[in-house]
């Protein structure tokens, strides 16, 4: 048997990770043709309009709204749907805050649907399981650009008259069945933060095909000021915040967006093969791509059975590292209503709003509430996927994962 590079032998990783450069001349022509408008404000400028535009066509979409972050664009799309005091959003327990931060500024309650063990992602049952006569949204998150079952999540909000949010920060270009994950439901959101598929430093998108929810949208993101024709509308109906894009942003986003297509395709054919290779080791459970699914893999989420591996998530990874593969051991430290926040009802110091039932339902956070989740966080490894890797970065990670699962299997099985 090969000697684990942590016991002196060779490292599987011959060379290190191949790398590249995100940005180039296209970011910076636009930058240059931003700071040549002589404003920097979206509703002057046209950098921002064109990011939408070309957005919205891209995802076949009617109408597009950009906004400061991920964070903010879910804000800003739980706003347009009306969720408010009191409401219910099912959401999932493996995610950003960025998913929970509006629900929680909206003073809407997160309930946590539970997720599938080998997806990591939220099903139609698990989330049919949640609702109640206050449920106002589901927000699917799609997992590492990994789509959950949208046909039948749909289904289930459709039953029940709610809306359905889509949480594509991590899902840029894949679909379900040929459809893109951020059209299924009511509103999709993305995020243009420093570390997913793209980047413009920070910044979000917001694509849907209702007029309504559009015209809702850009004024949440708005301070709820209505831009949509040439004058301004400050009558100002209800309370919300300034989440707008600079022209800089849209600049940055505008290269980013035409690029985003060949950086998904990329990584899809990277994280295929790293999975299709992981399938036969015993111990090792695969990242789970739905039949019909299109992965655009932001990263790749694996785990270890304990039981059948005869070692733990951690100490497989730390073999795993000295043969030279990038990623971590776990994804978040807990499952998100396990953070201090949730378990304290904490959201505004000093009260336990929303969270006591001021308006009828209080909840508690407990750990088990979506045991698969804890689970899956308990026993997983992050590997990094990127779209510069070469085919020797993919072989040789998949030698080196299959050099440490055979040292541990056959340790074990003597
Ligand atoms: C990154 C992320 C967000 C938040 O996006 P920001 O741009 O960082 O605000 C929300 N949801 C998920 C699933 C994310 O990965």
């Amino acid at each position: 048997m090969e000697k684990l590079a942590l016991h002196g032998g060779t490292p599987a990783k011959t060379v290190p990770y191949t790398r590249g450069k995100r940005f180039g001349k296209e970011e910076l022509a636009y930058l240059e043709e931003a700071l040549n408008q002589n404003t920097l404000f979206y509703w002057f400028g046209k950098m921002t309009k064109r990011l939408c535009a070309k957005f919205a066509d891209m995802y076949g979409a009617k109408y597009c709204v950009a906004t400061s972050s991920g964070t903010s664009a879910i804000h800003v799309a739980l706003g347009a749907c009306g969720v408010g005091p009191g409401d219910e959003v099912i959401t999932a327990p493996i995610t950003d805050m960025g998913s929970v931060i509006g629900i929680l500024f909206q003073n809407a309650i997160p309930v946590f649907a539970d997720v599938d063990p080998n997806s990591y992602n939220m099903t139609a049952e698990s989330i049919e399981a949640k609702i109640t006569d206050r449920t106002k949204a589901i927000l699917v998150v799609h997992l590492a650009g990994n789509p959950a079952e949208m046909d039948k999540i749909m289904e289930v909000a459709n039953k029940h008259g709610i809306y359905v949010i889509e949480d594509c920060a991590q899902a840029y270009c894949c679909s379900y069945k040929g459809k893109l994950a951020g059209t299924f439901g009511h509103i999709g959101c993305f995020s243009l933060n420093d570390f997913k598929h793209i980047s413009a430093g920070d910044g979000g998108m917001i694509i849907m095909n209702d007029e309504k929810l559009y015209h809702d949208a850009h004024m949440f993101a708005d301070k709820c000021y209505d831009r949509i024709g040439s004058d301004v509308k400050k009558n100002v109906p209800y309370l919300a915040p300034n989440y707008r894009m600079s022209e800089l942003v849209g600049a940055v986003g505008l290269a980013q967006v035409e690029k985003v297509e060949d950086i998904c395709a990329k990584r899809h054919v990277y994280g295929d093969k790293l999975n299709a290779a992981l399938q036969d080791i015993p111990g090792l459970m695969p990242h789970k791509v739905l039949d019909g699914a299109y992965c655009s893999w932001w990263f790749y989420l694996m785990r270890i059975d304990e039981e059948v591996m005869g070692c733990t998530n951690k100490e497989f990874f730390a073999a795993l590292e000295a043969e030279g593969v990038g990623g971590q051991w776990g994804y978040i430290p807990s499952c998100v209503y396990q953070y201090d926040l949730f378990k304290n009802r904490n959201a505004y110091p000093g009260t336990h709003y929303p969270f006591d039932g001021t308006h009828g339902n209080p909840i508690e956070y407990h750990d088990g509430d979506c045991p698969n989740a804890e689970a899956v966080l308990a026993s997983c490894i992050k590997l990094v996927i990127n779209e510069f890797y070469t085919e020797q970065d993919c072989d040789e990670t998949i030698a080196a994962i299959r050099k440490v699962a055979n040292y541990f299997l056959s340790k074990k099985n003597g």
